[in-house]
């Protein structure tokens, strides 16, 4: 899930050179039922400083630098108000004082749309200030919002709790209002104000240093009783990280939850859904996730011009681990998923690692969270997990609070593995693509009274540095030999305990590379991230075109152009047909295309299916018995781009199943 991001490093390392950095003290009171805000601020302006924002739909009452009232009127920019600061060489303060109306809260707003809604909004059930709506005077330098440390001070009626990241100094109900005061002394990015009417839970742990870190729920009524699970949950993950990584760097922990179904990460807090948080499996993966960013991404900053390494590492040591402490199967299951995605983005949209910084659309969450987390499985598989764990924490220790790159990582994991791992970083870092390893050619070898096979392995050119494993099957069982592959066509000598049967690559998928197709079969993702789609519509009538338009809208990451009736489909676009079955099973056979597979049974409500073309476009198929069993395909099929194929029943799904692949293997004569 996304943090808040960091924008300006060089302001980071300004502070730590001793210029005097932004600091906000702010006073708040929000009124959820009337949305009203009536606020005012104290604001140290560093020389960096060169505007301030509030957001236009507050009037500000006073505005004072130095004590003198500010000369220029402000220009309005969108939804903001910008103040231009005359330039200085020191600090100056800046006092201000505003009021306005919020705007309310849209409960069906979904997580892509809350991500890119940057309105402060406010309701009973929740308020959500985000920074990037300007609800405060927002200090502006050359490169974005300048990184500041606060105090913000929150009232508001008795009914509600509410909190912004950072230390909780004070908090109680004075005259009928509930106050509370935090601070945030590190560089924050922004500041986001969440507030609603809390049952709040706390329990306070000490962590491994011995210090006291304070974990609380803020939740909604109606999920109140799982706040013992969470904090519990919470307790694990810290102990967890603080043994592997080093001392977490917050006195505090928060899990608040949201009206609408979000996911945010921020400093010493989680703000994710309701509903979310109900789900029983939330707590066993995206929270330990949310809580290693306080490391990483909150705790080390991603350097933004040389790639999000956070993602990726956050990825690999919660969601990963996680699965590695259930089991092997687990963990090769999660492999296996993340290689499968990583075949299923066309070629051309693949881009080098480095380039990925942010999470923006589907594509680009493939490539940066799964392609870097096999980065690091590989990383450690190589260097081995003492070493691994060892630059880990001289990582920690070396870039805390600071903005780090892949090079600095790099750098700590060279220290704490006595190798140069130069090439390693740039080949998957620098290159866009996956290499594709195949076994070329292989044969039984005497050696000696022993057994031993003799093989080629291919990639191609320009070649990658790799260790391959390979399983050599003989009557005495499976043996792994690990090949250091690094030319094009390489021969490799492997003994073998008895006379060899068989060979199988890579069969445990540890090597980040793009799967054979027949390790790979078809995913219906395939389609959706296509570049261009083309889609067919035979249902006649506009109930069937409007579901069909939904689901169409629905699935792709690119707009899709439709088929002329009749039309013949194109060999170099993914293709989606819609329509009745028995419509869909004459058109899949008029077009010489794949029929549906005899695996899917009996026609159900609707089917959706993926499947393979002579050619390698994508195809996916929906079949349904009338648009009523589609309109329930366009609702859900979105969700299950993993899968090969999903059946509907009654307005849910009954079934779903990759196509079982085959590993790259070769048996011996
Ligand atoms: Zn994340």
């Amino acid at each position: 899930m996304r943090f808040a991001a960091l924008a300006a490093g060089a302001l980071l390392a300004g502070a730590a050179m001793g210029a005097p950095t932004a600091h906000y003290d702010i006073a708040v009171r929000i009124d959820p039922a009337t949305r009203a805000l009536a606020a005012e601020a104290t604001l140290r302006v560093p020389p960096a400083a060169e505007t301030v924002t509030l957001g236009a739909r507050f009037a500000v009452e006073r505005i004072l630098l130095d004590g003198q009232a500010l000369a220029a009127s402000p220009v309005e920019r969108g939804a903001d108000r910008v103040y231009v600061l005359p330039p200085a060489s020191g600090a100056r303060t800046l006092a201000l004082r505003w009021h306005g109306t919020l705007a309310s809260l849209d409960r069906s707003l979904d997580h892509r749309r809350t991500l890119g809604h940057a309105a402060p909004v406010a309701g009973t059930e929740g308020t959500f200030l985000p920074s990037a709506s300007a609800w405060y005077p927002v200090l502006r330098g050359r490169d974005g919002p300048l990184l500041a440390s606060y105090r913000a001070a929150l009232d508001l009626p008795a009914s509600q709790r509410g909190l912004v990241p950072g230390r909780l100094v004070e908090a109680g109900e004075v005259a009928g209002r509930y106050r509370a005061t935090f601070e945030f002394l590190r560089p924050a990015e922004g500041i986001d104000l969440m507030a609603g009417p809390y049952r709040v839970q706390t329990r306070t742990v000490r962590g491994r240093t011995g210090s006291a870190v304070a974990l609380r729920t803020y939740f909604h009524a109606g999920i109140d009783g799982l706040a013992p699970a969470y904090l519990d949950a919470i307790e694990g993950y810290l102990d967890l990280y603080e043994t592997w990584i080093g001392p977490y760097p917050f006195t505090e922990f928060s899990i608040v939850s949201s009206p609408t179904p979000t996911g945010f990460g921020m400093p010493t807090l989680a703000y994710l859904g309701e509903r979310v948080l109900a789900l029983p499996f939330i707590r066993a993966t995206s929270l330990g996730h949310e809580v290693l960013h306080n490391w990483w991404g909150n705790g080390v900053y991603p350097d933004w011009a040389s790639g999000n390494w956070s993602e990726g590492l956050t990825t690999f040591m919660a969601d990963y681990a996680y699965k590695e402490r259930e089991s092997a199967a687990a963990a090769r299951e999660m492999r296996l998923a993340w290689l499968r995605d990583l075949a299923a983005v066309p070629p051309g949209a693949d881009r080098p690692l480095a380039a990925f910084t942010a999470r923006t659309h589907g594509t680009s969450q493939i490539v940066g969270y799964h392609k870097a987390a096999m980065l690091f499985l590989m990383l450690r598989d190589d260097i081995g997990a003492a070493a691994f764990d060892a630059g880990i924490r001289r990582f920690w220790t070396e870039h805390r609070f600071r903005v780090a790159s892949w090079q600095d990582l790099r750098g700590a994991f060279e220290a704490a593995s006595g190798r140069s791992l130069a090439g390693f970083f740039a080949q998957w870092l620098e290159r866009p693509g996956l290499p594709a390893v195949r076994i070329a050619h292989a044969e039984r070898r005497a050696a000696g009274d022993g057994h031993a096979v003799r093989l080629m392995l291919e990639q191609d050119a320009p070649a990658f540095a790799l260790r391959v494993p390979l399983r050599v099957r003989s009557a005495a069982g499976d043996e792994t030999h690990v090949l250091k592959l690094h030319e094009t066509r390489q021969t490799f000598e492997v003994p073998a305990g008895a006379r060899p049967l068989a060979l199988a690559l890579d069969p445990d998928f540890h090597v980040l590379r793009r799967l054979a197709e027949a390790e790979a079969p078809p995913i219906l993702r395939q389609a959706m991230v296509a570049p261009r789609a083309a889609v067919a519509v035979l249902g006649a009538g506009a109930a069937w075109r409007d579901a069909a338009e939904r689901l169409a809208g629905r699935m792709f990451d690119a707009a899709p152009r439709e088929l002329a009736p009749g039309a013949a489909p194109p060999s170099d676009a993914a293709l989606l047909a819609i329509g009745p079955h028995e419509a869909i099973d004459g058109w899949l056979a008029a077009h010489g295309l794949p029929p549906r597979p005899p695996a899917l049974g009996e026609r159900s409500d609707a089917q959706a299916w993926a499947a393979a073309r002579v050619g390698g476009a994508p195809l996916a198929v929906v079949a349904a018995r009338d648009p009523a069993a589609l309109e329930t395909v366009a609702r859900l099929l979105p969700h299950y781009g993993r899968q090969s194929f999903v059946v509907f029943e009654t307005g849910r799904v009954a079934e779903r199943g990759v196509w079982t692949g085959r590993p790259v293997a070769w048996q011996l004569e």
